[in-house]
């Protein structure tokens, strides 16, 4: 169950029935789940309903898509109508959306067929998955070891082979770093190719829907379903429907690629293995590699952790129990509101909605915030300028190999330093993914991360496609 083209295709000639996919990919999540605790929810009733129209649709002669039939799964802090959608957390834990994200509704347009919604960081608050109201998600190389996050769940399952390919989300790194420590593909596109419409919001400045996948080409198949304006969300780019599967097979046009030599330096000698494994294989077909440098990425993490924080902390200001959230009463309003955001959130939600209200309040934004905004802006030209003299970027995804469940979690600096190498891309609005690159002795995956000028997710995939295999 790796390959999502290859069971798309199965589906559309007949070979097998879109309700036998579904039934034997449920039995493997019930079964694997229980080490993995990668799912919040199983829809296994609404995925049959879906696959028994597809399966109609197939004699009919009506092929939805590529992957029309092909099991799905849905990170929790995506919208889906009518099943619960939780972002992990205690406060949500009994929302049903009365809507789909656009992306939802494009994955059903297309086919796929929903099984379920993945666990994470609760509302995508961390980089290890250990933070979800839920439980903890392990890492399908080695229980012991974090998948990553706060995507955990999607790419843990995608690894684990319980569904061929998922919707994650990386506002921060959620899609790349836990893709490089669960060995899959993951993509986070240019900020507002894909809309963020029914996206629980956490950085609305930075965050984007993104696909993971085993292999590029059901990366780009996912990527083609979900990618394109959409008016439903302001910050939505107006560039048609582009197809990436089909432009995989042409000339990426790639000539010359920089490598980030800086932050190979502060990675483990796993890690710098892994990158230039991959820088040898690039040259290997016919590219060249030269060192670049990004001198303002050393105040990412700063920077993101001040917008991070600012902006998280007048996202949460909607959940107080009044409306769509679990509600504990309280002697009056306040009362409630007390409650109930004490009762329902984690420590790691109230630690950023603490740090980003003091950022934000009088004398202080103009210290911090505004800071950071400024600081945002020479990330971007960093990027901007090295991007106009090579064609691609290459460096690590993260610093080091997965790290064991349990290891930081109290150590909230160590946990936010796994961002590194992921954050500066959010601060640049610029498409990034991660490929996986090879083993540590211990067996466990490592990463390296491609990425591209706004727009380029097509040369991005072309280059991953060449990269593929042997590893
Ligand atoms: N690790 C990042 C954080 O904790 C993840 C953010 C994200 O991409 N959702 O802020």
């Amino acid at each position: 169950m790796r390959n999502a083209l290859e069971i798309g295709e199965k589906i559309a000639c007949g070979d097998v029935k879109a309700v036998d996919i579904v039934e034997s990919t449920i039995k493997r999540i019930e079964q694997t789940n229980k080490d993995l605790n990668a799912f919040i929810t199983i829809t296994y009733e609404e995925a049959l309903k879906q696959a028994e129209v597809i399966d109609r649709e197939v004699k009919e002669g009506i092929i939805r898509s590529p992957l029309s039939g092909v099991p799905v799964a849905i990170k929790d802090n995506i919208c889906t109508k009518g099943i619960r959608t939780t972002t992990a957390s205690k406060i949500l834990s009994e929302y049903y959306p009365p809507y789909d994200a656009t992306v939802v509704r494009r994955v059903k347009e297309a086919g796929l067929v929903i099984v379920g919604k993945t666990n994470q960081d609760e509302f995508a608050m961390g980089s290890s998955s250990e933070t979800s109201y839920f439980g903890v998600v392990h890492n399908p190389h080695n229980l012991d070891y974090c998948p990553g996050g706060s995507s955990g769940g999607s790419c843990a399952c995608v690894s684990a082979g319980m569904v061929p390919v998922a919707l994650a989300s990386d506002c921060g790194g959620s899609i790349r770093q836990p893709s490089a420590f669960c060995g899959v593909y993951g993509l986070k596109p240019t900020y507002g190719l894909v809309s963020r419409y029914g996206l629980i919001s956490f950085i609305p400045s930075t965050d984007q829907i993104g696909p993971v996948a085993n292999n590029v080409e059901d990366l780009s198949a996912l990527l083609t379903i979900i990618a394109g304006y959409d008016e439903k969300d302001a910050n939505s780019i107006k560039v048609g429907r582009i197809d990436y599967l089909s432009s995989l097979g042409g000339d990426s046009e790639v000539k010359k690629v920089g490598l980030i030599r800086e932050w190979l330096e502060s990675s483990t000698p796993e890690v710098r293995g892994a990158v230039e494994g991959v820088c040898e294989k690039i040259e290997g077909v016919g590219i060249e590699v030269v060192d670049v440098e990004l001198p303002y990425t050393k105040y990412a993490v700063a920077t993101y952790r001040l917008l991070a924080d600012a902006e998280a902390s007048s996202n949460m200001a909607r959940y107080d129990g009044m409306n769509f959230t679990r509600r504990v009463e309280g002697d009056d309003l306040k009362g409630v509101y007390m409650a109930s955001r004490g009762e329902g959130l984690g420590d790691e939600v109230k630690r950023r909605v603490l740090i980003g209200t003091f950022i934000l309040s009088h004398g202080y934004k103009e210290r911090y915030y505004w800071k950071a905004m400024g600081a945002r802006v020479h990330i971007r030209r960093d990027f901007e300028e090295v991007l106009s003299e090579v064609d691609l970027l290459v460096g690590p995804t993260t610093p080091t190999p997965p790290f064991k469940i349990g290891d930081i979690i109290d150590d909230p600096l160590a946990m936010y330093l796994a961002d590194v190498f992921v954050v500066p891309a959010n601060l640049a609005g610029i498409p990034a993914m991660n490929i996986p690159a090879g083993f540590t002795d211990d067996g466990l995956p490592l990463g390296v991360q491609l990425i591209g000028s706004p727009l380029d997710e097509a040369r991005l995939l072309s280059v991953a496609k060449m990269l593929e295999g042997g590893r």
